[in-house]
């Protein structure tokens, strides 16, 4: 057989898509290629019982096409559970263009990877995602009008991160409830760990709320700024956790909850705007769960986002956004009460929570 002869044996140990680590039952999986503008992509469709697959589109300069895949196939699994958790009717997408977006991203690459979005018929549904611009959403509204994030004097719905902020306050407020008994911050010791987009909002809210703040973050004069605009006390890096704090809120980087800091964390609440802040999303949650740290599982809290680009779809308002986002109060202790009954980490119960949404609008759909 030509196989036989072409794959190296090394490669052969797993199957390239369907064995691939990520690979979670995705329903599609494409390729796309041109030559001419240099793009290779890929688009990951995860799941699509509750509606179109939506999500952001990320150029990321691979280390090699494995990771590429491997990224798109874990990235459009997330969607899938981050929207159904929410309530809305999305499914869960996601692509990845390989390349250096600051040198190789061109209007005529954008336009091609539009067209290749076009080709799927509304199945998928882009956005924004790291590597991207508003402005290239509208480069690619030109071909296509399956995509969101766009300009807002173009119909979008304008700057995500304030929502994401509101909904991480909320999901915050919830899990204060639930672990200190109420959920006025008010005096609450109060770690934001990256006051970027998000964090910068969180910290606005949190310091209207009165709560006692901390920031820290790799970028000085920003944290120059919050610190005055804010009486926040700024903490180095390395000595954030030698603080008693009743919240943290990682709003930088993913899987800063992990075997080293979880020895190190003293706090009551963990919630934040980060995505996949559990290094280990099995083991890190578990052990969250023996040290009694009511954690707001990331992908809802910080939902308020997709929340702002589906109403681009669905042509609601500023208040509809915000009363949507507002209801991540209202999930969270859901989640947490459903985790106290059965024993299990809120994560799990977040993913449990979404899967009933999914598996039930699926009996609807065969009667
Ligand atoms: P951002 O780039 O504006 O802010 C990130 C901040 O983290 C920056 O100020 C950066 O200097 C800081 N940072 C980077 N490395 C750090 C480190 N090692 N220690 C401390 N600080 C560090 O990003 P953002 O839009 O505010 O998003 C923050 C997080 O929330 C990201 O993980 C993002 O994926 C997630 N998120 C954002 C949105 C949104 O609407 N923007 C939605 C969902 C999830």
């Amino acid at each position: 057989m030509l196989s036989e002869v072409l794959i190296p044996t090394e490669l052969k140990k797993v199957d390239p898509v369907f064995g691939q680590l990520s690979f979670n039952d995705h329903e599609q999986i494409v390729f796309c290629q041109d030559k001419d503008t240099g793009l290779k992509a890929i688009i990951g469709i995860h799941n699509t019982v509750l509606g179109p697959a939506l999500g952001g589109t990320r150029m990321w300069n691979y280390a090699n096409e494995w990771d590429a895949l491997n990224d798109v196939l874990r990235l459009s699994r997330g969607m899938t559970y981050k929207s159904a958790v929410t309530g809305l009717n999305l499914g869960g997408g996601k692509a990845v263009i390989i390349g250096d977006a600051k040198t190789q991203k061109t209007p005529e690459l954008m336009r091609r990877f539009g067209e290749f979005v076009n080709s799927l018929g509304g199945k998928y549904i882009t956005a924004e995602d790291v590597g991207m611009e508003t402005s290239d959403m509208d480069t690619v509204r030109e071909v296509t009008p399956y995509v969101t994030g766009i300009s807002e004097d173009k119909g979008g719905a304008g700057n995500p991160s304030p929502v994401t902020a509101y909904g991480v306050f909320m999901g915050m407020k919830a899990a204060a409830k639930y672990r200190l008994g109420s959920d006025d911050l008010e005096g609450k010791k109060v770690l934001v760990q990256g006051v970027g987009h998000v964090g910068a909002s969180l910290v606005d809210y949190l310091s209207n709320e009165g709560a006692r703040i901390y920031i820290t973050d790799i970028n000085q004069q920003r944290l120059e700024e919050l610190s005055a605009k804010y009486n926040a006390e700024i903490v180095a890096g390395d000595r954030m956790f030698d603080k008693e704090l009743d919240i943290y809120a990682p709003c930088a980087l993913g899987a800063t909850i992990n075997d080293e800091t979880l020895k190190a964390i003293k706090a009551s609440v963990i919630a934040g705007a980060a995505n996949n802040q559990l290094a280990d999303e099995k083991r890190h949650g578990k052990m969250l769960q023996e040290k009694g740290i009511a954690y707001a599982p990331d992908f809802l809290i910080n939902a308020g986002g997709i929340i702002n680009v589906y109403a681009e779809l669905e042509g609601y308002d500023r208040r509809e956004i915000m009363r949507k986002t507002e209801n991540i109060y209202q999930t969270t202790l859901q989640i947490f009460a459903h985790a106290e009954e059965y024993g299990i980490t809120t994560h799990e119960a977040a993913l449990n929570l979404a899967q009933q949404r999914i598996d039930a609008r699926k009996m609807e759909a065969k009667k």
